[in-house]
């Protein structure tokens, strides 16, 4: 049965044509599903019965089903959705500041998705690359974690969505690409292309081709250290994408673009939130226009022995970049009483 996500609103008009049905109801099925967060084709209800029964025949409308759930006190849950192959991939949703709606006000979310089962990139933080890569999602399977984020958990208020869940998003550009197109226009999911950020650890072809898509996403780098020696350790991408050649593509692709570039800083004990540590980063950004960093307090996960530095040091190396000129953001600590790490829910389940 094919993924009624895996068709844009053209696809989809051609196949009810093919069907012997009026294409002017693909934008229809598109409201239900994508506005209405409908999943299931029988409540359809301006659609004839006998195209309802068609279409449910035809096509599913959700691949994946949650396996698990874990929330945090701060509202921060995460979730591990299996999908049709028994693969497992993990998603996140944060909850954010309040809105003012009307005359209540509600709270708005950030869903971070997946966009690989498994990973090839085997960073020594993350521990989404210990079990190494299955596959690519198709780009229904990435439409299904945000479909599910916001239907099921967000109450239709998910604003925002981060690249940042297991894989790496450039590895599978395609499919990433089309989910976002979907996730971004004003017949699918209609979220603002900047409140839409792809996270990489530095795949320097993919930023190139980003740099030349007519969309207005964020991008995000896993930078993590500031000299090649310490970030081939911590990230084995780095031996293929230097620093330099990463920061030269940066700047190539600010001038082209003209958009920010968040650089994010996982603040691991004892390996890269020293003094020097700070100063290198300084070193190796300043000048760079356009440049943002944002610093992680690293999750606490034993089974790669890391932990976050004390508050003290985090304020400190903050502080460094800070009067250096440099851009930075503290990211809050989220889901510190879960296995909200990259990776780590699913490596719990596997392990069981
Ligand atoms: S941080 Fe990203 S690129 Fe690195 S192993 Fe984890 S999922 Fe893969």
């Amino acid at each position: 049965m094919q993924d009624i996500k895996e068709l844009d609103l053209k696809g989809l008009e051609e196949r009810l044509l093919f069907l012997g049905a009026p294409k002017y109801h693909a934008r229809s099925i598109f409201d239900w599903i994508y506005r209405k967060g409908v999943s299931d084709f029988g409540k359809m209800s301006n659609l004839s019965a006998s195209l309802r029964k068609e279409l449910a025949e035809e096509f599913k409308i959700l691949g994946i089903r949650e396996l698990s759930r874990q929330e945090s006190a701060d509202k921060t849950a995460k979730f591990l959705f299996r999908l049709e192959d028994s693969n497992l991939v993990e998603a996140v949703i944060i909850p954010m500041k309040r809105r003012l709606q009307g005359s209540g006000d509600s709270r708005s979310f950030t869903g971070c998705i997946s966009s690989q089962a498994g990973c090839k990139f085997a960073c020594g933080f993350c521990a989404s690359g210990m079990k190494g890569f299955r596959r690519n999602l198709t780009r229904g399977e990435i439409l299904d974690q945000v479909f599910y984020l916001k239907n099921g958990v967000s109450g239709g208020n998910l604003t925002n969505i981060v690249f940042m869940g297991t894989g790496e998003p450039f590895d599978n550009y395609d499919n990433v690409l089309s989910a976002v197109r979907l996730i971004n226009s004003p017949s699918g999911f209609n979220i603002g292309a900047r409140r839409i950020t792809i996270s990489t650890c530095g795949i320097i072809p993919g930023i190139e081709k980003l740099a030349k898509e007519d969309l207005q996403v964020e991008l995000s780098i896993s930078l993590h250290a500031a000299d090649d020696k310490l970030r081939s350790k911590l990230m084995p991408v780095n031996k293929k994408y230097p620093l330099a050649d990463l920061i030269r593509c940066c700047r190539e692709y600010i001038a082209k673009t003209n958009r920010q570039v968040t650089f994010e800083y996982i603040l691991i004990k004892d390996i890269n939130s020293d003094p020097a540590s700070a100063r290198r980063l300084v070193s190796l950004l300043k000048g760079l226009r356009l440049a943002k960093v944002n610093l992680i307090p690293a999750n606490f996960l034993p089974e790669l022995k890391i932990e976050s530095p004390e508050r003290l040091q985090v304020n400190f190396f903050k502080e460094c970049l800070t009067e250096a000129g440099l851009e930075v953001t503290l990211r809050k600590e989220r889901g510190q009483d879960i296995d909200a790490a990259c990776g780590q829910l699913r490596l719990k389940y596997e392990n069981c």
